[in-house]
């Protein structure tokens, strides 16, 4: 499958890993919107937040219990913002299901 994120868990692509285990990945944003900004991402490839069901749905619950996890690590002390972009109408350029961790100034009040 042509998905880059699955690229960058199998290790073919680089990438600024700052969390893993056996069913998540995180790593530093490329192109960073905030001084933090981190995707996490499931290993299982899901293309977005539409595909998640009630089969599913343990593993986007354990991305939750990790997101505060990263955010401690990450010193994110005063709050952080998780975004999940879902189709085109959201502008979602990654078709594999991901929650961006924003934080590290006081964000937009915009989203
Ligand atoms: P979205 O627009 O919500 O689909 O977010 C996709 C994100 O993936 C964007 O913020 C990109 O900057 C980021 N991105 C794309 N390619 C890479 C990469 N190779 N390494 C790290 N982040 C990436």
């Amino acid at each position: 499958m042509d998905c880059i994120f699955c690229k960058i868990i199998k290790g073919d692509i680089p990438s600024a890993k700052v969390y893993e285990d056996e069913l998540v990945y995180a790593f530093r944003d490329i192109n960073p919107q905030a001084p933090t900004h981190i995707l996490v991402i499931p290993k299982e490839h899901l293309p977005s937040v539409d595909a998640v069901n009630a089969e599913n749905s343990g593993l986007v619950a354990h991305i939750f219990e990790v997101i505060p996890q990263i955010a401690k690590a990450e010193n994110l002390t005063n709050g952080y913002r998780v975004v999940s972009n879902c189709g085109d109408d959201a502008r979602q350029s990654v078709k594999h299901l991901h929650f961006h961790i924003l934080g590290g100034k006081i964000l937009s009040e915009s989203m």
